[in-house]
């Protein structure tokens, strides 16, 4: 019969397409497109064989195939990265991770014990603790790093002054390039689970990806010190997405009670031992990461809500609020205690420029005018944002290549360890040699009044540069930077400073203070501003690559600032002279590097609202609250037009699965609407299935023989037909199979409810991970296949560990919704049945990942008119 169909669908011309649907004993759908008329004509015979062709999938045993055209090769999205078959194989080792517990009668019979204990208060406690525990880490972490840098900068300062510049570039370098090679090495030698800003495997996690190894306290001993040494030294990367993945790990540490470094299980933490409440923990940690990072509370919320999370609710976030007030009031009150370097300061006294990260002074209002530059910076936000990320990407990629095309190993760990400290020894020459080019201003060229701010500076021009450092050009440095300004308390103690210098010469916080001072309208000149620029926009994609843990909100910011202030400048000069006072004060270049800041931000991230908290609250400026949005909204859109989000992007280089909440598929960059499809479309045939009584030796036989997770359980019916009954997982049934007391001699009849003994597995099935060590796995299920084993007419009854909510949906069920279904409810496997409750096939999240989607059905639409 498959012969007849075939030729039935053959067709004349040089492209032959057929679609046959067959039926046989149990399973219906197959579907056969074939491209080449040499294919078709000699389908039969390729069906028997394993295909060669590269154009032809076949997938057959005794009763059934299937045969997929790949099809031709379809245009995603512009500069979606189309997967390699190498990526492709990455992305499906991932395995998945359940949302929602496992609906067996273990888990409901530990949802009656936990309704002894008020689980909802001591959910709130746990939120609590989660906050101080990150809150405190974000404050130690900031008083390490701070040292680090201070040390550095005031020894090399202490140098130049002193007319020694080759010795300060020695020493500057030096120092960095041992710090760097500190970090990377932790990662490199130690840990490289901890390398990067942790942020895409985090997100990935929350959406229903498992990566190992990920929330391990060694990698977090492994991210803190590969953090601290890196950002210490000056590396232009910033801390926030190693302290996201640091509040990650500990919301998972902490409410779980567990180690296994340490080999303890505390009996109290039982209570959040389930893949649900481990969630949200860990979304807890991500925001209080944030909060504590920037000291900005609804900012993460915000930015977990936005992009880390994939499933929200009401109650999760109230308890994470209440986590980021915790994180972000324990790392403000530990840094009240320090005024400055070396100095005490009022423990409790939360003092504005402590906790405002970049404190604004001078706020001007704002007018309807700004929106225009403020719409101007959201493009060039959105461009070199998008223009940002792909950068990264191929910097990325191509340091990716060269590294897998160098056969030694030791040549790799030396390259990597080399890297971070070529970047350091760059930035250093950078930072020292290039402000010697610009030199150092008169104090009094920097005006506090926006009015004269223009006619002052151009009347200073003669008088620029200090007369007697001109004549020891390499004294630059003894000219102060600014920083005394920022305090309030001196304005310029000295009466140079060079604007090079303060952009370059310092930690990047500093940089960003000065670039956002009010009334400062000329403090940079067009050149300083753009040569720092292009060194921050080209060395961030630079280091951020490299093998230390680092984020890049910060340098982000910075870039955002420097462009912002151009823009400023160039505003000042077209119209700042000669207007009157009040009215145009708007016309700020400060106001502006934060408008750009925020601009970039958001060109890179396209996150809305919390981009939007987290700079008021970094910056305590609520008076550019609208021209802020507006300049976020244009990058957002500006930036979608031409690539995807940064962090999405991520994931997709490092080939982790990950679902939209909505599908976007596009093929021939058109969208495709999935309504048009059904679920059989797209699902994975046969199935593999277990019955609800199962023979232990064809269990075993069958894990051995697949890699799936999950597998349909049957129940028979009377009338000898097998039908869906509900839905177990590997770990669940490797956790039976480790017991075997609950063996018995069988075949015999599954048990019933409520005579169930739940005692010899415990809550074992709900909370067990995927298995990671794959040779002893396979190790322990042979022993049951053999023969002479004591286990082989021993039978295992499912009845008390398999999920009776799994969810079935009909071959016919809209693709579309069958998508928002998996990604809406967190699924992990949805079954689809046929009219009669019979399994027909599987789709996973894997089945619905893009590249997927538009490889099936692209071949779909060929055969089909839509
Ligand atoms: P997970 O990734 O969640 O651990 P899994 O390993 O069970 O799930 P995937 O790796 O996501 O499954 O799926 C690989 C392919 O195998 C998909 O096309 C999926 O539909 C299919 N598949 C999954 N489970 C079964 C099964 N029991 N029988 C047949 N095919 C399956």
């Amino acid at each position: 019969p498959r012969n007849d169909q075939e030729g039935e669908n053959e067709n004349d011309g040089n492209q032959q397409v057929s679609e046959t649907v067959l039926r046989n004993n149990s399973y219906t759908f197959t579907r056969a497109v074939v491209r080449q008329r040499s294919v078709g004509t000699s389908l039969s015979r390729k069906l028997k064989t394993s295909p060669t062709d590269d154009s032809l999938f076949a997938v057959q045993d005794d009763e059934h195939f299937s045969v997929l055209s790949k099809g031709r090769d379809y245009e995603p999205v512009f500069v979606t990265h189309r997967y390699t078959e190498e990526e492709k194989e990455t992305l499906s080792s991932y395995e998945s991770c359940d949302y929602l517990p496992s609906h067996s009668h273990v888990y409901r019979h530990w949802i009656k014990r936990q309704m002894i204990s008020n689980i909802e208060t001591d959910r709130w406690i746990m939120m609590g603790l989660i906050g101080f525990a990150v809150g405190l880490l974000g404050f130690i972490l900031h008083q390490i790093i701070e040292r680090i840098s201070v040390l550095k900068w005031s020894t090399t300062k202490e140098y130049l002054d002193e007319g020694k510049v080759s010795v300060g570039w020695m020493f500057c370098s030096a120092y960095s390039m041992a710090f760097a090679v500190f970090a990377a090495a932790v990662i490199v030698l130690w840990k490289p689970s901890a390398g990067g800003s942790g942020l895409p495997e985090v997100t990935a996690f929350l959406n229903g990806t498992h990566v190992n190894n990920i929330f391990n306290l060694k990698t977090l001993v492994a991210k803190f010190i590969s953090c601290t040494a890196a950002i210490g030294c000056g590396m232009p990367i910033g801390p926030e997405g190693p302290m996201i993945h640091m509040g990650a790990i500990m919301g998972a540490g902490l409410s779980q009670g567990t180690s296994d470094l340490f080999n303890f299980k505390l009996p109290f933490f039982e209570r959040f031992r389930n893949p649900e409440d481990r969630r949200n923990f860990i979304s807890a940690g991500v925001a209080a990461g944030v909060a504590a990072a920037f000291g900005a509370p609804v900012g993460g919320l915000l930015f977990c809500m936005e992009e880390v999370s994939s499933f929200w609710s009401n109650t999760l976030s109230w308890q994470i609020f209440f986590c980021c007030i915790i994180a972000t009031s324990t790392s403000d009150l530990f840094n009240s205690s320090f005024q400055e370097f070396k100095s005490i300061g009022s423990f409790g006294a939360f003092q504005t420029s402590r906790y405002i990260l970049f404190n604004v002074y001078d706020a001007v209002d704002i007018n309807i005018l700004m929106f225009i530059p403020s719409a101007i910076l959201g493009v060039l936000g959105g461009l070199l944002g998008s223009a940002f990320t792909i950068l990264y990407l191929k910097m990325t990629r191509l340091r990716k290549r060269c590294l897998a095309s160098i056969s030694s190993p030791r040549l790799v760990q030396f390259i990597r360890l080399a890297e971070p400290a070529l970047v350091m020894i760059v930035m250093s020459s950078f930072s020292i040699f290039l402000p010697m080019a610009f030199k150092c201003i008169n104090y009094t060229c920097m005006p506090s009044d926006s009015n004269t701010v223009s006619e002052f500076c151009v009347n200073d021009t003669t008088n620029k540069y200090d007369s007697q450092l001109r004549e020891k050009e390499e004294t630059f440095h003894t000219c102060d930077t600014g920083t005394n300004y920022m305090n309030g308390t001196t304005l310029f103690s000295n009466s140079t400073y060079n604007e090079l210098a303060l952009l370059l010469f310092s930690s990047k916080d500093e940089a960003m203070k000065n670039l956002y001072l009010r009334n400062s309208h000329r403090m940079f000149n067009y050149g300083p501003l753009f040569v720092s620029l292009i060194i921050y926009f080209f060395m961030v994609i630079w280091a951020a690559g490299t093998s230390v843990a680092a984020g890049i909100l910060v340098p982000m910011l910075v870039i955002g600032a420097l462009y912002g202030r151009i823009l400023g400048l160039v505003i000042v000069d077209m119209f700042g002279v000669h207007l009157d006072e009040s009215y145009w004060s708007w016309m700020d270049p400060g106001a502006f590097a934060l408008i750009g800041s925020a601009s970039f931000f958001a060109g890179v991230a396209r996150l809305a609202p919390a981009i939007t908290s987290i700079m008021m609250e970094l910056t305590n400026d609520l008076k550019v609250l609208l021209p802020v949005m507006t300049a976020v909204v244009v990058a957002k859109w500006v930036g979608d037009y031409f690539t995807h989000p940064f962090f999405h992007a991520l994931l997709e280089l490092q080939c982790i699965p990950f679902l939209n909440q909505q599908p976007n598929v596009r093929i021939d960059k058109k969208n495709v609407q999935l309504e048009l499809f059904s679920a059989a479309d797209i699902m994975a045939f046969p199935v593999v299935t277990v019955n609800l009584v199962e023979h232990v030796p064809t269990l075993a036989q069958k894990l051995l023989d697949n890699t799936h997770n999950g597998f349909p359980v049957l129940r028979e019916l009377p009338d000898g037909n097998c039908v869906f009954h509900g839905l177990i997982t590997r770990s669940e049934l490797m956790v039976m199979l480790e017991n075997k007391d609950i063996f018995k001699p069988g075949p015999f009849t599954p048990l019933d409810d409520r005579s169930l003994d739940i005692a010899p597995i415990g809550y074992d099935c709900m909370v067990r991970g995927p298995q990671e060590k794959e040779e002893i796995h396979e190790m322990f299920l042979e022993q049951f296949v053999d023969r002479d084993s004591p286990f082989w007419n021993h039978y295992v009854d499912m009845t008390p560990y398999f999920n009776i909510s799994a969810m079935s949906i009909s071959c016919n069920f809209s693709l579309h919704r069958a998508y928002t279904l998996i990604s809406a409810l967190g699924l992990r496997h949805l079954t689809v049945v046929d009219d009669s409750n019979q399994v027909q096939g599987m789709i996973t999240r894997k089945d619905l990942m893009g590249f997927h989607m538009v490889d099936t059905l692209g071949s779909i639409m060929e055969t089909r008119s839509y």
